[in-house]
């Protein structure tokens, strides 16, 4: 995919439509509709059960574990081992990694991985499959950005060639097979925790339907929307301590920091992709890095890209920025063009 030519500021220039035939198209929005649609449909119906009825401790535990389990699965295995090959793991941890992320209505690996190199390699410029500068810098066009940073980019039709974009896993028998397994693992994740939620709940059925919704449904839309938030507001509002690339507008948005396992602290990724911490400064929780020490210690993982204090001054804005405060270091407005500082030649997807 070549560069266009973008100065900042414009609505990107509109991609030809791609789709094969009309009813493949309605196929294609009906079942991202129902994937989109079906969590928060399950939330809708958890606080209708919670209701004067309650919820049980059980489907809290389920929910949490599910929502770590298949969170650390995007974070930790799709995003920094898969994405960026922050570290090297066993073939066992690499494939239960991938499967767990699987389990997260995000899409099949191949096609994350390679959604989100093509991310990084035309971030917020033409090309960028999730931008909330598609539309431009105004007002309406920032509002308009916002949602199809967040989700609306999933309706249209712009594929990413996985060939280019992760031909490494697309070489790789083991994640072609996961990523095949892509609905049936998506079964699963509504599955186990229903079935849990019987067999711990004394088979009885609502147990089942109670722990489906809550660890189920509800946990999935819950990890959906903060996973989509990286897209969206952690390329809108947030802290900017470290230099990026031209046009790069990444940010660091730390109410987020916990949910999103370490995810928004977006601007430094995006400064050093391949980093295998994000919350590199003191007090910046980053869980899916703790994650990763935990598997280095147990040998599971090896060669880990653990932040180099020489390449993060290199990065860094201003000294004064470390750690950023939220109302320091440019608030990201949608008509500022972002600090962008030194180009990084190495700041590719890798
Ligand atoms: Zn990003
Ligand atoms: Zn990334």
């Amino acid at each position: 995919m070549a560069a266009i030519p973008y100065d900042g500021v414009e609505p990107f220039p509109g991609h030809p439509p791609t789709a094969t035939t009309p009813v493949q198209r309605r196929i294609q929005v009906a079942v991202t509709a129902l994937l989109v649609t079906a969590p928060l449909l399950g939330l809708v119906a958890a606080v209708w059960l919670l209701w004067g009825r309650g919820v049980g401790a059980v489907d809290l535990l389920l929910a949490g574990f599910f929502y770590f389990l298949t969170g650390f699965g995007v974070t930790v295995g799709f995003h920094r081992l898969l994405t960026h090959r922050s570290f090297t793991a066993k073939p066992a941890l690499r494939a239960g990694l991938a499967v767990a992320g699987s389990m997260s209505f995000q899409g099949s690996v191949i096609s994350w991985v390679a959604t989100h190199r093509r991310h990084h390699a035309f971030t917020d410029r033409p090309g960028d499959p999730h931008s909330p500068y598609r539309y431009g810098t105004g007002p309406v066009g920032q509002l308009h950005g916002l949602v199809h940073a967040h989700f609306g980019w999933l309706f249209g039709d712009d594929p990413t060639d996985v060939d280019h974009f992760a031909p490494d896993l697309v070489a790789e028998p083991a994640m072609r097979r996961i990523s095949g397994m892509f609905p049936v693992l998506c079964v699963a994740s509504l599955a186990l925790p229903a079935l849990a939620g019987w067999a711990i709940g004394d088979f009885a059925w609502t147990a089942g339907v109670t722990a489906l919704i809550w660890a189920g449904l509800a946990r999935v839309f819950l990890l959906q929307h903060v996973t989509w938030s990286v897209n969206s507001l952690c390329h809108l509002m947030g802290t900017r301590p470290f230099a990026t690339r031209r046009h790069d507008r990444a940010t660091n948005l730390w109410p987020l920091a916990l949910l999103s396992m370490g995810e928004s602290w977006h601007n430094t990724h995006h400064s050093d992709p391949s980093c295998a911490r994000h919350g590199v400064d003191r007090g910046q929780i980053d869980l899916s890095a703790g994650v990763i020490r935990l598997f280095e210690r147990l040998g599971w993982a090896t060669d880990v890209r653990w932040p180099d204090p020489r390449r993060l001054a290199e990065h860094r804005l201003s000294p004064a920025a470390a750690p950023a405060p939220a109302s320091a270091s440019a608030s990201v407005l949608p008509s500022a063009l972002p600090r962008t500082g030194p180009l990084a030649p190495r700041d590719r997807a890798r």
